[in-house]
């Protein structure tokens, strides 16, 4: 099963890997509880222990599987997005493709393959690819995957910890974090990666908003429990609205700073940035969840373990591009790939299959992509793009002197010209 938004698996029995909490532990008796974000940093990328960094378990052997372990066609499709993007832009002599959190490289390698059989079409554009991710383990894998494994660590290009070249002779380079990666024209793209981002979480009480805490509990040895902060931490001063009229709220300033940066860069610079994940739009409460072997795991038992994450809130990110950039969506993942084609590759990918197991699959990973109970509904898309790709700069004076702007691809219907 897909990390589905309503959690229907079954929770999974504790147990496994002790020293994550051991570590936690010690800290938590030593100087007194931490925010939920600091705890799901721990878990998720401490440097020895964390879950990306060690386990990282993308894909049916691990503990969740996401649409592009699932499917060619749904990196084919944002493929064909970023071209669509880059001839309505007027076809720049050159770009940077940077995904964050690429997880096994599925995504960059299918992407890739479009971008090789439209290679008459990118002929005179320069593209190189730019990978934003913490976990060694997974850059090794995708580089396994991208590069054949043929990779420099630590080369003269100053911010990169490792480069190397495609199959299809596109340099690739890696980074831990957005910032080394140079300026410049770029597609950004972000699929499962602000989920993985750590959260504050908030509960509205008597007294007033506080946050919610991870402490050892004193009656069960090395067992972790939620509790309240005793009163308004900075986080909780900082990130609550005024007009909120929840109980319950989680935040990801993370994900708030790397959409200013993305955003930025995009005015700055020009490109465009496509976010898919599953999340709202400012609407839900309670949506930290924690995920091992395919099933529901309790986010305090075993940490680094397991995979922690959160809802993405939409409201927040298209907040936080504080209009540097339009921004587009959310739309549902089964509008967007209708509108891009799905419907046309399956038939073109049917044809073209004779044995019936083929076919089969086919089928099924379209239904796991576009089906609403499964992940047709939850997952979204969201993009943030220049201003001037959306409306004319001189449109509200002379509004009839300009040609109508191309339409966004997924957020309306795919017109390849
Ligand atoms: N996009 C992939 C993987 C999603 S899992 C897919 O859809 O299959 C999340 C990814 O983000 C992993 O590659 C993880 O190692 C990476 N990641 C998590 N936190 C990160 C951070 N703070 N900075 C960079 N990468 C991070």
């Amino acid at each position: 099963a897909a990390r589905l938004c309503s959690g229907e698996a079954q929770v999974e029995a504790p147990g496994g890997d002790a020293a994550m909490l051991r570590h936690l532990a010690r800290k938590l008796r030593a100087s007194g509880p931490v925010t939920v974000a600091e705890y799901m940093r721990e878990a998720l990328t401490n440097p020895a222990q964390g879950y990306y960094t060690r386990r990282g378990g993308i894909g049916e052997s691990g503990d969740f599987i996401t649409s592009p372990e699932i499917s060619q066609v749904f990196g084919e499709l944002i493929g064909i997005w970023y071209i669509s993007e880059w001839m309505a832009m007027g076809k720049p002599n050159t770009f940077q493709l940077v995904e964050l959190g690429p997880g096994r490289g599925t995504l960059t390698e299918d992407i890739l393959r479009v971008f090789n059989q439209l290679a008459s079409v990118l002929s005179k554009c320069d593209v190189s690819v730019h990978l934003v991710e913490v976990s060694p383990k997974l850059s090794e894998i995708q580089a396994a995957l991208l590069t054949g494994g043929k990779v420099q660590p630590n080369p003269d290009d100053k911010s990169a910890y490792m480069k190397g070249v495609s199959k299809s002779g596109i340099p690739v380079f890696w980074y831990r974090d957005i910032q080394g990666v140079p300026p410049g024209y770029s597609f950004y793209l972000a699929h499962e990666f602000f989920d993985a981002l750590p959260i504050h979480k908030f509960q509205r009480t008597e007294k007033g908003w506080r946050e919610v805490l991870v402490d050892i509990d004193p009656e069960v040895p090395d067992q972790l429990r939620f509790v309240l902060s005793p009163s308004r931490t900075p986080a909780a001063q900082n990130f609550i609205q005024p007009e909120e009229t929840r109980d319950h709220v989680e935040v990801c300033p993370e994900a708030g700073v790397i959409i200013q940066r993305l955003a930025s860069r995009i005015e700055k610079d020009g490109g465009a940035a496509l976010v898919a994940d599953y999340g709202h739009d400012g609407t839900k409460t309670d949506t930290f969840r924690g995920f091992r072997n395919h099933k529901l795991h309790d986010v305090l038992s075993a940490p680094g373990t397991a995979d922690l994450t959160a809802d993405v809130d939409f409201s927040y990110l298209r907040k936080m591009a504080q209009g540097r950039t339009a921004t587009l969506g959310p739309i549902k993942q089964r509008e967007f790939l209708r509108n891009m084609g799905i419907d046309l590759r399956l038939q073109v990918l049917l044809q073209n299959s004779r044995d019936t197991a083929t076919r089969e699959q086919l089928l099924h990973s379209y239904d796991m992509l576009m089906n609403p109970e499964k992940m047709g509904d939850c997952f979204n898309f969201f993009a943030l793009l220049p201003h001037h790709r959306l409306v004319h700069p001189g449109k509200i004076d002379k509004p009839e002197s300009k040609s109508p702007l191309p339409p966004v691809a997924g957020f309306n219907e795919l017109l390849l010209k």
